[in-house]
């Protein structure tokens, strides 16, 4: 038995439900396959509705006495979890790897970034302000304090196991909030593994519910039909987010929505352009492509676009594609076969269209679900590579030549998490940064995501903020007192 096997097989794999291990009730289970080889990595417990019912009674027992809790608890808590993630940081990236199939070296970025939610989080359990003031009248107290939203149901992505789950449950925990995880069919076991870390913190049985399960549709709604849930973090795509919202409405659930992006990336001529090249492979090739901030669109000056697309080409070219688990990789494999058709029907989109492929654009001959990284030119306004979310190893690169241009290019999707720009005229990029409609922007940093950071995006992209101090009152209700004194 190798270390990884003997680590696989020590690996939690039934739901986890009041600080148990328990089966699920009807007794199904599924199999996750590791993407580099389309072999099964474990049997995982899969859930039904009857066990996200049970899941809920678990977050409604623990509720009142953990809401009681005094914040320094809760702040100690989240710190021992940061500890311990951070001590796990090895074992936890090669659980990501293997599920996932990102390259180590990303999956090692994403525990600590992970482990960050927990530390910044322990940090403002203590920082929860409220308000006083004076009525405008002078006859009374306004005075407001923030309560514990109550029973949170987490719903998360396959792409940061990790980091996404810690983003929703380092400020629930910090705000006094029970809750249910249900994590995308394709990564559980990160999600199991972090159960594990957060009974081991002091985190008390019932308060962070784990829940497998590949019937999401009906877990999830069953969950927020039951009147005791009180909100919704989803992250995932738009599509879903939408289903959810809908959902949301009949019990009036409260909703934070991190959705899908279209990042654009904007050169300017005046750019270092040595940098924007380093943003670029930033922006882009961070988990392969798999993330919501991926840099989707390339719009580069015209004068420099030559340049700019020769050398991102060789760039691209010069990464090692590989298993994931292999210490060389710096391109691991999609996270399965729809995730490679997906991209691969993008492309031959764009090229019978008229782009032209600098670098890859194929498949490479070797087993698992791998795509080549790509550079496309003159790719055609209106393509769908343009439109949709790439989710891979893919760089479209259109040219503009005015700065109303760029920014009308940028602004051309429903979308708006992120937005990256380059140039040397600060004043230039404070001015594009504002007319670039979404919620954050990277401007002349190919990477915006940090814990202390309000990360969330406008149109549709999303509905809230997570991370920063914006993140805890997401998972908080102002309670208002009129008082006389
Ligand atoms: P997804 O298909 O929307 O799934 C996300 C989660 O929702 C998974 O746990 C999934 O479970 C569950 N789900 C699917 N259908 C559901 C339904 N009808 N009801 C309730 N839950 C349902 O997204 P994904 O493919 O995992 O992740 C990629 C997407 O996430 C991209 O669009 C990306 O941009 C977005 N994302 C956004 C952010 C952000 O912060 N804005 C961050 C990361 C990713 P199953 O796996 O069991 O289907």
């Amino acid at each position: 038995m190798t270390n990884v096997d003997q680590f696989v097989s020590s690996l939690l794999t039934e739901l986890f439900i009041g600080g148990k291990a328990v089966p699920a009730a009807a007794g199904g289970r599924f199999d996750v396959l590791d993407p580099a080889t389309r072999t099964v990595i474990a049997s995982v417990a899969d859930a039904g509705t009857e066990d996200a019912i049970d899941a809920v009674g678990a977050a409604q027992e623990a509720a009142a006495s953990f809401a009681a809790t005094a914040p320094r608890a809760r702040a100690e808590i989240l710190r021992a979890a940061f500890e311990l993630m951070t001590e796990q940081r090895d074992d936890l990236a090669t659980l990501i790897s293997l599920e996932n199939g990102k390259a180590l070296a990303d999956a090692r970025a994403e525990v600590s970034y992970a482990a960050e939610f927990f530390r910044w989080y322990s940090e403002e359990a203590v920082r929860l302000d409220g308000a006083l003031g004076i009525a405008p009248s002078g006859n009374n107290r306004i005075m407001v304090i923030r309560r514990p939203v109550g029973i949170c149901v987490l719903v998360t992505p396959w792409n940061f196991p990790a980091a996404m789950a810690t983003r929703k449950i380092g400020p629930a925990l910090a705000a006094g909030c029970t809750m249910v995880l249900k994590p995308a069919s394709d990564t559980p076991l990160t999600a199991l593994a972090m159960a594990r870390l957060l009974d081991a913190a002091g985190v008390p049985p019932g308060v962070v519910n784990v829940l497998p399960g590949r019937r999401s549709g009906q877990i999830v709604s069953a969950m927020l039909h039951d009147g005791r849930v009180r909100k919704l973090s989803f992250t995932g795509s738009t599509e879903v987010g939408r289903i959810l919202l809908r959902e949301c409405a009949d019990n009036i659930v409260n909703t934070s929505m991190e959705l899908g992006g279209n990042a654009p990336f904007v050169v300017f001529a005046d750019a270092d352009l040595d940098a924007a090249l380093d943003g670029a492979m930033l922006a882009k090739m961070r988990n392969g492509g798999e993330a919501c901030t991926a840099a989707n669109r390339f719009y580069v000056e015209a004068t420099v676009a030559e340049e700019f697309s020769r050398r991102l080409a060789e760039r691209m070219a010069g990464l090692r594609v590989g298993p994931g688990t292999e210490e060389s990789t710096e391109v691991g494999p999609l996270v399965n076969d729809e995730a490679v058709d997906k991209v691969e029907a993008l492309v031959r989109d764009a090229v019978t269209a008229g782009a032209s492929v600098l670098v890859g654009g194929t498949r490479p001959v070797r087993e698992g679900c791998y795509y080549d990284p790509t550079v496309l030119t003159g790719v055609q306004p209106g393509s769908a590579i343009l439109r949709e979310e790439i989710f891979g190893p893919v760089a479209p690169i259109v040219t503009f030549t005015t700065e109303d241009e760029a920014v009308a290019l940028a602004n051309d999707t429903e979308y708006g998490l992120v937005g990256y720009v380059y140039t040397g005229d600060l004043a230039r990029g404070l001015r594009v940064s504002e007319r670039i409609e979404s919620g954050m922007i990277g401007l002349n940093r190919g990477l915006v995501s940090d814990p202390a950071a309000p990360f969330g995006g406008a149109k549709q992209s999303g509905i809230g903020r997570e991370g920063g101090h914006e993140g805890v009152l997401d998972y908080t209700e102002p309670l208002y007192v009129a008082v006389n004194w």
